[in-house]
């Protein structure tokens, strides 16, 4: 388990999250975009600020996470995994309890709803573990919108599963076969689906990342978790806080989801885990911890480059975190100090994997397990006093097959 490099710059960060007006966070965020995309982004920005003002548009966006998505998701105290780990005492707050099995259902259905208001007819998503494919077309369906996701050729075949979902569900996969075959790619064809259709199409981007407005947008939408995890802690506590959140951390949306309410807690600690892959000397795909600032995918981030400032391919043994870029606002809470990065190898989160199975019952997603596979050394470190929340991210259903692989394989 590693540990980033201390702060570059000194805590504290202002309490508001708010980017400003042209969508920076600090040094990072913006809109770096064809001409052609422009007033798109623009009429997103107005359409988003009306809705966000708006008591009709949350109340309908919650009344679909309660008797759709299944909110509010428990918020499960570990007995035996604290036992085992012998430190801290670990609560989890369960996302892989949403309806279709992780987080990002919260942010499809809010941005359909979004889409719906500003008259599009045609949605189209990216998707790399299929997991935010199959959450877009399920809000899709739910609403009967035609629905098309890209998705790398890579990814098709490590989550056949998700792909058969989609297509049940009513939506077009286009396969993305360029680079890599995964994530980015798959998301440079949504952007170029977009630009050719900007009056027709809204696009859903699947993490706190892109272009402004969309990773304030993704994280308001997801705020929810963090919200609910303050209430409950209350209950089930006493006290709103907890010593420790911890949340795996791909392009960041569940991350900053359950964040978001505690940023301005500065007690609280906030520890994001990237995926180290084979390794942080080997393929990876350790944004913030081994990225360079750079322009990726519409926004100025932490970017995996290689020596020639080419993108690099990342690496994960989870398609979910197997993405070479990371949410702008990250960037900021990362270079603030706010907010700790750590990584788990793939190896690791196979640990992480059996390690909360075999206490809990719960069979976590691959990205899940990246942030499971912190809390041995976490509860260790914080000692029996502290409370540590994990964000449960996702269910490992779609996982099975690579689980029992490596499984089999390494005994
Ligand atoms: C997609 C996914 C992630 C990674 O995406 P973030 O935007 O970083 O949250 C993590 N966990 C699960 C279960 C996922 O499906």
């Amino acid at each position: 388990m590693a540990t980033s490099a201390p702060p570059r710059t000194s805590y504290p960060v202002p309490r508001t999250q708010t980017p400003d007006e042209r969508g920076r966070f600090g040094a990072f965020g913006g809109a770096f975009v064809p001409e052609i995309l422009h007033p798109v982004l623009e009429d997103l920005k107005r359409a988003w600020a009306e809705a966000q003002a708006d008591d009709a548009f949350w109340a309908e966006y919650h009344r679909l996470l309660r008797d759709y998505v299944g909110r509010p998701t428990p918020l499960t105290r570990l007995d035996r995994l604290t036992e085992r780990l012998g430190g801290a005492t670990i609560y989890a707050k369960r996302e892989d309890l949403c309806h279709t099995g992780a987080h990002k259902i919260n942010n499809a259905v809010g941005q359909v709803l979004l889409a719906r208001r500003m008259g599009k007819e045609r949605i189209i998503a990216e998707t790399g573990a299929g997991q935010h494919g199959v959450a877009t077309a399920t809000a899709c369906a739910l609403f009967g919108v035609e629905c098309v996701v890209y998705m790398g050729t890579e990814d098709i075949e490590r989550q056949n599963l998700n792909v058969q979902r989609m297509r049940l569900l009513g939506a077009t996969v286009r396969p993305a076969e360029s680079g890599s075959r995964t994530l980015k790619d798959a998301t440079n064809e949504a952007f170029r689906d977009w630009v050719s259709n900007p009056d027709s199409t809204y696009y859903i981007i699947g993490s706190a990342i892109g272009p402004h407005p969309y990773p304030g947008l993704v994280r308001e939408l997801h705020r929810v978790i963090g919200d609910e995890t303050r209430r409950q802690l209350l209950e089930q506590t006493g006290s709103e806080t907890p010593d420790a959140v911890v949340a795996c951390v791909g392009g960041g949306s569940n991350a900053i989801g359950i964040w978001a309410p505690f940023v301005g807690d500065e007690d609280v600690r906030l520890i994001g885990v990237e995926a180290a892959g084979e390794g942080l000397g080997g393929r990876h795909a350790a944004t913030l911890s081994r990225g360079e600032p750079a322009v990726f995918h519409g926004t100025r981030t932490y970017l995996l480059q290689d020596a020639d400032g080419q993108v690099e391919i990342a690496h994960s043994v989870s398609a979910g975190l197997d993405y070479p870029g990371v949410g702008p606002e990250h960037a900021y809470l990362k270079d603030t100090g706010r907010v700790e990065v750590r990584t788990a190898t793939d190896a690791e989160a196979m640990d992480g994997v059996r390690l909360l199975s075999e206490t809990e019952g719960i069979i976590p997603a691959l990205e899940t397990a990246h942030a499971v596979a912190a809390l041995p050394a976490l509860a260790a470190e914080m000692g029996g006093a502290a409370t540590i929340v994990l964000n449960c991210s996702g269910r490992g259903d779609k996982d099975m097959a690579t689980i029992s692989a490596w499984l089999d394989g390494t005994g």
